[in-house]
């Protein structure tokens, strides 16, 4: 007689949340594998119902193949470029993700990468331990933050994030968005090269995938201007990478924060010179709290979904209802 698995776990979510899931189900844990789902057999797939996994991971139309019993995804994170959504819709599966509990952390990593590359932190920080202070004297002057215009490139849970904090910063916010939305409380700009030339700053906070694919683009970086900043916590895809640095070493764009980038992870030496760039390693929700939550919030839509009472944030697809 086979065994019997009612939930396939593609990727770890760390120690404790794989051994809490691990106690509460049947769980086929294929991440442990190199070979992943695909060194399973039907004898041991066929009963899944659920699977977990998460943004980096994703949920590939290859994996949906394999397991015919599908009804639920449970994804960690709150993107979803990497799942498979068509696929999804066509085998009648729905997914989770983990939107909300990590905006604050996010909006907050958006904020300190604009503090630090408008007022040069991490330059000033390498300026006093290497000794220059010292040997050169006084640190070259920066921009100001305070008092200016914040663009926000989609208006989410993150963008509205974003643009509350932007109040305690005396700017005046405008967004772009495909659709304004009736209760943002800024103005909307339908054109998204007019809000980079309105904007001082532009933080890019939409969705990643196809829809988005580089469309901050060299025209909309040079509309920021000489002493524009870009700050990108959103997917690199969103911004075009070789148009970015173009427009950094001619001059034409004042400096960018990027938590993302266009490939991951990146060695980054095109940037690595450039002392008006501040980088971070994709660590937008990588706090202890918010990494907690996260995890806590795919256990609650597995139980949720095995206990029949359906998903408890689920990622709209269209075409299901
Ligand atoms: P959300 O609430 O769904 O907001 C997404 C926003 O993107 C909406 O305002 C949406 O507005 C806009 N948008 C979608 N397609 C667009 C397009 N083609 N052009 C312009 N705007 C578009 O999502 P969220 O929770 O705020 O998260 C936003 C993104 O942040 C995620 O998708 C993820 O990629 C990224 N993220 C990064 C980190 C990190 O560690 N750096 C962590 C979490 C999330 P319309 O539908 O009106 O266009």
């Amino acid at each position: 007689m086979s065994e019997h698995y009612d939930i396939v776990q593609v990727a770890s979510l760390g120690p404790a949340f794989d051994e809490r899931l691990a106690r509460r189900y049947r769980v086929l844990p294929v991440w442990r594998d190199p070979e992943g789902l695909e060194g399973y057999g039907p004898d041991l797939t066929r009963h899944v119902r659920l699977a977990v996994t998460s943004v980096r991971r994703g949920f590939t139309r290859q994996m949906f193949e394999r397991l015919p019993g599908l009804q639920a995804i449970c994804s960690w994170g709150v993107g979803y470029d990497t799942l498979d959504l068509e696929a999804a819709r066509e085998s009648g599966v729905q997914a989770s993700n983990t939107p909300g509990v990590l905006d604050a952390c996010v909006a907050d990593l958006a904020w300190a990468l604009l503090l630090a590359t408008a007022r040069r932190v991490a330059a000033g920080d390498r300026y006093v331990k290497s000794a220059q202070w010292r040997a050169l004297g006084e640190f070259p002057l920066s921009i100001k933050v305070s008092g200016k215009r914040l663009g926000i490139l989609g208006l989410g849970r993150i963008g509205h994030a974003i643009a509350r904090r932007a109040m305690g910063f005396d700017m005046e916010v405008r967004y772009h968005s495909r659709h304004p939305r009736a209760d943002a409380g800024y103005t909307y700009e339908p054109q998204l090269q007019a809000l980079a030339q309105w904007a001082d700053f532009l933080i890019v906070a939409c969705v990643g995938g196809p829809t988005t694919y580089r469309i901050v683009d060299a025209n909309v970086i040079r509309a920021l201007g000489p002493r524009g900043i870009l700050v990108n916590i959103s997917r690199g895809s969103v911004v075009d990478q070789a148009a970015l640095v173009a427009a950094l070493r001619a001059g034409e764009l004042g400096g960018a924060g990027l938590d993302v980038l266009e490939s991951e992870p990146s060695t980054a030496e095109e940037f690595s010179a450039m002392d008006q760039v501040v980088l971070m390693p994709h660590v937008g929700s990588a706090t202890d709290e918010t990494r907690e939550a996260m995890s806590q919030l795919v256990m609650d839509n597995v139980d949720a979904w095995l206990a029949g009472k359906g998903l408890l944030t689920p990622i709209p697809i269209a075409g299901q209802g």
